[in-house]
């Protein structure tokens, strides 16, 4: 589980917690099982995490060599790749929505009551 000074730099809905905590472990292990030796905080820190056009951005600060930065890449790219399919409120499926006034991904839910909102007001 991430610590609680990581989670504080989520800029991002509930719904993609989820994808954060897994991600944040899932690269903590690859970071494990290369340099066992060397902990963790000392090659990674999490630097930002927030929403851009509907899809989650990850920035993070990563010292390995070429070849492992890769494997770290790609989990994040595939990270980002579920969030643009995840409801940012909720993280039941959802879609990416250029409709609005900004861009944002959410479900059917979600979506429509943005809708209902912006009635009310
Ligand atoms: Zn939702």
């Amino acid at each position: 589980m991430p610590k609680e000074q990581d989670k504080n730099r989520w800029d991002c809905g509930a719904g993609w917690h989820d994808i954060l905590d897994r991600l944040t472990a899932d690269i903590k292990a690859v970071i494990t099982a290369i340099t066992p030796r060397v902990k963790v905080d000392k090659v990674f820190k999490i630097l930002q995490v927030k929403e851009k056009f509907g899809c989650l951005r990850y920035y993070y600060y990563l010292d390995l060599n070429e070849a492992h930065r890769n494997k770290i890449y790609a989990l994040v790219r595939a990270a980002e790749k579920e969030s643009s399919q995840t409801c940012e409120t909720c993280g039941k499926p959802g879609k990416v929505h250029n409709d609005l006034s900004w861009v944002k991904t959410l479900c059917d839910v979600h979506r429509t009551e943005l809708d209902i909102k912006y009635i009310i007001e």
